[in-house]
């Protein structure tokens, strides 16, 4: 079962080709950074334009480099959301006409279950499994019983953990996108700051990332004042850790409380290298399977919609006609 999947739902205009799910038969992603990068992050116009322009040409490059044709597909699959309205719509209305034109069934996928079933390129799962996701928008634990069925077991009250380091790191003066430099200057740190750690009630899995953000601002405020300064790899490195030790315990709180038998780290996020380091140690004599993925699955990209798709083709779950973005779509199924 080869599926051609679609990603436009932020500033990655992406096309796959993947086999049962698993198999990457081709993964091409374009990415915009460099038009938003004077802007200092996207912007939802600039984003459609740039979809628009380029999707045909990222989808036949997709079918070309999977050496398939329209004939040699189960599927078209898309993006539904969440994301940016008009990116969403570029994707979804490219989705349909060629589903449309070749008559081939479409599915609509949610970018997170994209994200989480990125891992399924890389090694079978077994149940329950435990997923972080964390990205750009979203902070969540998710545990998954059985196939396709997610159920939240508790996400971010106010900032998304890639929303805290991009904002963070334009505090420190670091070029758009802020995660990985802010993740870079880290390395070379030392966590000396003080700085609060959000844990929130006992037993929440909730998150919570602005109070950090705003305790990093009024840090440097303070000190500024005082005609001190505190060094950037160390305010980094302080902000990194916070971060890392609230994510890698939840997680590791959830998965025994759940019974997990494997945990994934997911979305553009698990791209940090102290969070994929802290992670290993935690899980490493716990028993429980790590799963993360390489980095180029961390960030957006269409293989990770083809691998989610094909447990909707499984089931016979296909979209009509009048699919349409959704940027709030919901993650429960
Ligand atoms: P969502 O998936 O929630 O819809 P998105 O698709 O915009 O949001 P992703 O592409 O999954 O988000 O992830 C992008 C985020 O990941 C950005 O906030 C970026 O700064 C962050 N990020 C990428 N690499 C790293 C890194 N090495 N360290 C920290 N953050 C990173
Ligand atoms: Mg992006
Ligand atoms: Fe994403």
């Amino acid at each position: 079962i080869d599926i051609l999947a679609v990603e436009t739902s932020c500033d990655e205009t992406a096309a796959a080709v993947i086999r049962n799910g698993t198999e990457i038969l081709s993964n091409v992603v374009l990415s915009q950074m460099k038009s938003h990068k004077r802007f200092g992050g996207v912007v939802p116009e600039v984003a459609s334009r740039h979809h628009a322009e380029s999707i045909t040409q990222v989808m036949e490059q997709a079918l070309e480099e999977a050496d398939s044709t329209f004939s040699d597909l189960s599927a078209v699959a898309v993006t539904e959301g969440p994301g940016l309205v008009g990116a969403l719509l570029v994707g979804v209305n490219a989705a349909k006409a060629t589903a449309y034109a070749k008559g081939l069934p479409l599915i609509g996928v949610h970018h997170i279950a994209g994200h989480i079933q990125a891992t399924r390129l890389e090694a079978e799962w077994e149940y329950p499994a435990l997923a972080l996701v964390v990205s750009g928008g979203h902070t969540e634990l998710v545990l998954i019983r059985e196939e396709g069925q997610y159920e939240l077991l508790g996400q971010t009250r106010d900032d998304a953990v890639g929303e805290a380091y991009d904002k963070v790191a334009r505090t420190l003066g670091l070029p758009y996108p802020g995660g990985p430099e802010l993740d870079k200057l880290a390395k070379t740190g030392d966590p000396s700051v003080p700085l609060p750690v959000a844990w929130l009630e006992e037993g929440s899995y909730d998150f919570s990332f602005s109070g950090l953000k705003s305790a990093v601002m009024n840090t440097l405020h303070n000190a500024r004042q005082r005609g001190e300064e505190w060094a950037p790899e160390d305010v980094a490195a302080s902000f990194q850790q916070s971060v890392i030790t609230v994510l890698t315990e939840k997680t590791a709180r959830a998965a025994a409380a759940c019974e997990a038998k494997q945990v994934m780290v997911v979305g553009g996020v698990a791209a940090n290298s102290g969070l994929r380091a802290a992670m290993k140690e935690k899980f490493e004599e716990s028993g429980v399977k790590l799963q993360i993925p390489p980095l180029h699955l961390c960030t957006d990209n269409a293989a990770m919609i083809g691998a989610a798709a094909y447990i909707n083709w499984k089931k016979g779950n296909f979209s009509s006609m009048d699919l349409n973005g959704v940027p709030g779509l919901p993650l429960h199924m």
